[in-house]
């Protein structure tokens, strides 16, 4: 007889307990060569699947000691448990081990892939055993759909498939009628004749024409090792299996995707609806998280809090430039801009009964002294949310719908349809920070152009060189008039007396010649020539400080920061005013903070617990593949395809859910989108693919716990039993 490739001295085999302990093997010892074909009986509970597990590498033993070819192996570990298994041992069960949702054609193509074998090798090979078996008629039938002989059949043709010399059947015939039990045992026997072939049953009959040797056991001892007729030669050590080093987890991923079009469209619908989940309620969070809006509007900085305003200043503190304004417009989410940005904290009226009420009453157009008292309409203003605004650059598109821009202060475009051009009223501007409530500048204008961005009136650039001197110059303001000329200037009736019109006063340092008197409500206001006023503010060129609108406000943040990164000073009004609390708003923010946290918090976990069992029902297939020769790491792995797959596809599909809610115009979802920038959408993702990422290394490592028992400690393994009992 050839040397023995199994042999096992006084090998013992405890199960342990936290009550007990059980022998599976007592003090066996024996010794097997190829070329035998052994049965292994005894009545139910002797030791017959120990044996058979001890010695297939699945179970650990305590004592004694089993060689392979041999070598000892008690020294070894989990990996090295793993390559024994992988290229010594083929395993068939009562249960078949094969691949339910695969073709028979692919249970044993997998079988020889797995063993390293190259595609079209595999192949040619499948067939050869598939014939031997009988099989190969019913080829691209699923092992599903096959009788239970056909099967037990199909878990030899896969077995066989494997160049394994030790063969291990534990009661291979347990599910099977007399001549499907003849037709495996037989294939078994013909198996036997270039390797080991250990058969365990409880019907020695069925097997008795064939082995060539019979063990029996009871309660884990041998008490019957006897020799039934000669062992084959085997003519040659079959070959080795081919050393190839196995990147198959992707293999297996695969294998354990197809033909499970349910249970993948299910985890795919989980991992869409988290990663929507994670979307709508961390995006809910990070937008709450700027608690601006829980709070009052402080206008004593800047009058206009419009929350999409944001104010800039060169770093330099000189004056803007044309190409200033250029760089500004091409920052992301900026739609306009205001060149005067002082004037957007003007306050100006022009809606007759709505903003102002007129009223009349006698002014004084005489002198202190020798009055004389004229009827006007003086204004009393109801709403103070407007501003004035002049004709702003677009960073897209045209201002005008018809009609032209402004050329001087008496013309203006406004928001409407070209019917109203030529329209004309009175707009009154008033300063409330530099001036008494009472004071304010009526300007008449006519409408040249119209145009369907933002809202009111648009005036010429002249209001706001005017607006910007009042803010330079203490509260003095210049207005140009066409009808003056030279060094002429009107001044506000009662400041002098109308007798000295025409002579020769001093505005600051300048003699100017005192043409007239007006009775415009504003103490501080003179009315030039256009000469003049020209002269005033021609070196004091473009404003120091522009106003720019954004597209929303969420945008707020990344316009901000980009502003500032490339040199400017910028800031936002309605952040900078938004200083007292307001208790219920502030409630209610903590509220939605709370409940996202939360929410998202029970969406992650639950995730990870429907992850798990929606994987743990992919362990019997691992455990075959396993038998099959699927290493440890190569299954975890393949739990990380699966999940990072279906978490790519999810996050697709859960994209794809909310670019539809966006076009839908669901405003929760529209504010999320608009509020975060593309790298905290990133974020998103991450946290999605994370919580994934987390759920799978939980199934990869039930996997090992289940699949996998020689790579876990001793305690987690009882733990286990200890569960799977329950
Ligand atoms: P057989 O296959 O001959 O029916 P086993 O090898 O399955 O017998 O079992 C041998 C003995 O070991 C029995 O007493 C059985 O109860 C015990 N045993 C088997 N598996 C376990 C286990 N996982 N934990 C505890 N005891 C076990
Ligand atoms: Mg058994």
């Amino acid at each position: 007889m050839s040397k023995p490739v199994l042999t096992l001295e006084g090998l013992s085999k405890f199960y342990t307990s936290a009550t007990n302990v059980v022998v599976g093997l007592n003090n066996i010892s024996l010794s097997f060569s190829r070329g035998e074909f052994v049965a292994i009986t005894g009545e139910s509970g002797s030791g017959k699947s120990t044996l058979a597990h001890v010695v297939g590498g699945i179970l650990q033993y305590e004592s004694g000691e089993l060689y392979f070819a041999g070598r000892p192996t008690s020294h070894f570990d989990g990996r090295d448990w793993e390559h024994y298994r992988r290229d010594n041992i083929s395993f068939i069960s009562q249960n078949y081990g094969i691949l339910l949702s695969c073709t028979v054609l692919e249970n044993v193509i997998n079988a020889l892939r797995l063993s390293g074998m190259e595609k079209q090798d595999a192949r040619r090979e499948a067939k050869k055993i598939l014939e031997k078996v009988e099989l190969w008629e019913l080829r691209s039938r699923r092992a599903a759909k096959l009788s239970s002989g056909q099967k037990q059949r199909l878990s030899i043709a896969r077995a066989l498939a494997k160049p394994a010399p030790i063969l291990i059947a534990d009661e291979p015939t347990g599910n099977l009628d007399p001549e499907n039990s003849a037709k495996v045992i037989s294939l078994l026997a013909e198996a036997a004749k270039d390797r080991l072939v250990l058969l365990i049953t409880h019907d020695f009959s069925e097997a008795e024409d064939y082995v060539t040797r019979r063990i029996s056991l009871q309660d884990g001892r041998i008490i019957m090792d006897a020799t039934l007729r000669p062992a084959a030669e085997p003519s040659e050590q079959p070959a080795p299996a081919p050393k190839k080093k196995q990147a198959l987890s992707l293999y297996a991923a695969r294998l354990q995707l197809t033909g499970r079009p349910v249970w993948c469209s299910v985890v795919l619908t989980l991992l869409a609806l988290t990663a929507f989940a994670v979307f709508a309620f961390l995006g809910t969070f990070i937008v709450a998280l700027d608690d601006t809006n829980t709070r009052h509007y402080d206008n004593s900085a800047f009058r206009n809090g419009e929350p999409t305003r944001i104010v800039v200043q060169r770093s330099d503190g000189k004056n803007m430039t044309p190409e200033d304004y250029e760089k500004l417009l091409d920052f992301s989410y900026v739609e306009s801009l205001e060149c005067s940005g002082y004037i957007a904290d003007v306050n100006c009226y022009y809606i007759k009964g709505e903003h102002y009420r007129a009223s009349y009453h006698l002014v004084n157009v005489g002198s202190a002294v020798d009055p004389i008292y004229e009827q006007r309409e003086t204004a009393e203003f109801l709403d103070y949310s407007h501003f004035a605004q002049t004709v702003p650059l677009m960073a897209h598109g045209e201002f005008l719908t018809a009609g032209r821009a402004p050329e001087n202060l008496h013309e203006a475009v406004v928001v409407g349809d070209e019917s109203r051009i030529g329209e004309t009223f009175t707009v009154y501007l008033q300063d409330r920070k530099h001036w008494s409530i009472s004071y304010y500048i009526p300007v008449q204008v006519t409408v040249v152009g119209v145009t369907n961005y933002g809202e009111g009136v648009y005036l010429h650039s002249e209001v706001g060189q005017m607006f910007r001197q009042v803010a330079m110059s203490g509260g003095w303001m210049c207005m140009p008039d066409d009808e003056l000329k030279g060094n002429e200037m009107r001044f506000m009736a009662g400041l002098y007396d109308p007798k000295d019109i025409g002579s020769t006063v001093l505005f600051g340092k300048d003699p100017v010649t005192l043409q007239g008197l007006h009775t415009i409500s504003c103490p501080k206001l003179v009315q030039v020539s256009r000469e003049k006023f020209d002269e005033m503010f021609s070196d004091s060129g473009l404003g120091m400080q522009v106003s720019l609108t954004l597209s929303n406000y969420a945008y707020t943040d990344r316009v901000l920061e980009a502003i500032q990164r490339s040199g400017y000073a910028a800031l936002s009004p309605y952040r900078m005013g938004s200083t007292t609390r307001i208790d219920s708003l502030v409630a209610e923010r903590t509220r939605t903070l709370v409940i996202c946290g939360a929410v998202l918090l029970v969406v992650l976990a639950l995730q990870m617990l429907v992850l798990r069992a929606l994987f743990g029902s992919e362990t019997e297939n691992y455990r075959l593949l396993a038998n099959i020769g699927l290493t440890c790491a190569s299954a975890q792995r393949s739990v990380l395809w699966q999940v990072l797959a279906f978490t790519a596809m999810g996050q697709a599909v859960g994209f794809a859910g909310l670019w539809y809610c966006y076009r839908a115009g669901i405003e929760r979802i529209v504010s999320i989108i608009r509020y975060l920038p593309p790298h905290l959408m990133g974020v998103l993702s991450l946290v999605h693919l994370a919580a994934a990422l987390i759920a799978s290394l939980w199934v990869a490592r039930a996997l090992r716990k289940r699949v996998y028992p020689m790579f876990v400690r001793r305690d987690d393994l009882k733990l286990d039993e200890g569960e799977a009992e329950a």
